[in-house]
């Protein structure tokens, strides 16, 4: 069988910072051709986890979709003369967790929630298809706001309320750079959490207020990636559809819209860019919002 991590590429956006990009190619998929959270949550849309080096440190940002995955990261770093790795979970969603047993032998840091979260879902993602087993838990878990020292680079990670309620973003403000985990993705948000949306709102507003220039998201373009990341009008197009789904109550005519349609506006703006397969992913959301099932 081939192995999953056949179609993976080593970005650089940036000197100290490694991107390994995989899946947003057309009529590929990795897993299975039978539905599976791998190869539809994830390698379709695109994912990216990242990786901040500075001599022999390195910080991994999500241990990506497979232990295939998550052996090329850290071979990757190896090469490169990294000999002390560390790991942050931006949140507890499968397709950022699934490699941590690549890591075993390093400290996983985590927030509480994240840590609460696996806990809870374990058994269903040991038991998923494919399967992450065993889901290697995190081993430090984070005292709110808290900075790293990745060689001479300072990290700061925060909590934020944004995608998932546990989600952890890191700032190098050295670099005017954030890595945002979920809570920005191009073209629009998944939606898995419909009724804190408003509280998304609140926090997309503050981290917007932290004024940072670059955001690198681990759903997005390849090429926006490599090339140094978005701007601040990414989250400004995250808000302007999270406003626009909140506001469907009883918009029978705008929820039938398809994504091209409803999100037009974020499109013309130039901040994310249309993809074909975020059409599902819209559909799910507006099903989610309106309360047609419920997410779990
Ligand atoms: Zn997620």
């Amino acid at each position: 069988m081939e192995k999953l991590d056949a179609t993976m590429r080593v970005l650089r956006p940036y000197p100290h910072v490694f991107a390994f990009y995989d899946g947003r190619i057309e009529g590929v998929r990795a897993y299975s051709s039978e539905p599976n959270w791998l190869d539809d949550g994830a390698y379709a849309l695109g994912i990216c986890s990242y990786a901040i080096v500075d001599g022999a440190q390195a910080l991994v940002y999500d241990t990506h979709i497979s232990l295939d995955h998550a052996r090329l990261i850290r071979r990757t770093l190896e090469a490169e003369g990294v000999s002390s790795i560390r790991v942050l979970l931006s949140h507890c969603h499968d397709d950022h967790v699934a490699g941590n047993a690549v890591f075993a032998d390093c400290e996983i840091i985590a927030s509480a929630g994240t840590l609460a979260a696996l806990t809870a879902h374990r058994e269903a993602m040991e038991n998923a298809a494919p399967p992450i087993k065993p889901l290697v838990m995190p081993s430090r878990i984070l005292d709110g706001d808290t900075t790293l020292q990745v060689g001479r680079i300072a990290v700061e990670i925060r909590h934020v309320d944004i995608h998932s309620f546990d989600a952890a973003v890191m700032v190098l403000p050295e670099s005017d750079l954030l890595f945002a985990g979920d809570t920005l993705e191009d073209p629009i948000t998944y939606v898995d959490e419909p009724a804190r949306l408003k509280i998304h709102l609140d926090d997309l507003a503050r981290m917007g207020g932290w004024n940072v220039g670059r955001f690198l998201p681990n759903h997005g373009r390849a090429d926006v990636i490599a090339a140094g990341g978005y701007d601040a009008s990414f989250i400004d197009a995250t808000r302007i559809y999270v406003e626009k789904l909140l506001a469907l109550d009883g918009e029978t005519a705008t929820a039938e819209q398809d994504l091209q349609t409803f999100a037009a506006e974020i499109f013309g703006s130039g901040a994310v860019t249309y993809f074909a397969p975020y059409e599902d992913v819209h559909r799910r959301n507006v099903e989610a919002v309106i309360g047609r099932h419920s997410i779990s």
